[in-house]
């Protein structure tokens, strides 16, 4: 079985830290822009568009060391390697699956609450004015309001 090794786990975060390292150089740019129009003689607050453009180039290059983390280099589609893709993406798949499976087992446990709440509420009063069926401790009839 294949793990996910602990190179790849320091590459993602990386990966994580530049992408968003990028994203706030990237986003910054847009506040000082905002502060630049509200003062137009302050010239010495001119924006830097060299931040947002390393903020991009940042992005980018984060989201492939993420990429790669996340998935090994064959998954990033830098090796082109299908027999090596899945066993690097093999531990994801195996998670994605027990992450299902917990689902699926959580549906089970609602249906089975479901169920056997319907099995309590089996007993009904049919209402003399209308027929529609009431709850067993109904007073009134909820559909025509009549009292039972
Ligand atoms: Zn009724």
């Amino acid at each position: 079985m294949a793990k996910i090794t602990k190179q790849r786990k320091a590459i993602y975060y990386i990966g994580l830290g530049m992408t968003v390292l990028g994203f706030i150089l990237f986003i910054s740019v847009f506040f000082s822009v905002a502060m630049f129009m509200n003062d137009p003689f302050g010239a010495s607050r001119e924006p830097s568009f060299m931040n947002s453009v390393l903020g991009m180039v940042l992005m980018i290059a984060g989201s492939v060391v993420l990429r790669i983390g996340a998935q090994g280099a064959a998954g990033s589609g830098i090796l082109l390697d299908p027999e090596k893709a899945r066993e690097d993406l093999k531990p994801f798949n195996e998670a994605k699956g027990g992450m299902i499976n917990d689902v699926l087992s959580n549906i089970d446990v609602v249906e089975n609450f479901s169920k056997s709440n319907e099995e309590k509420e089996v007993i009904k009063i049919r209402c003399r004015n209308c027929n529609s069926l009431n709850d067993e401790d109904a007073k009134f009839c909820k559909s025509c309001g009549k009292e039972i």
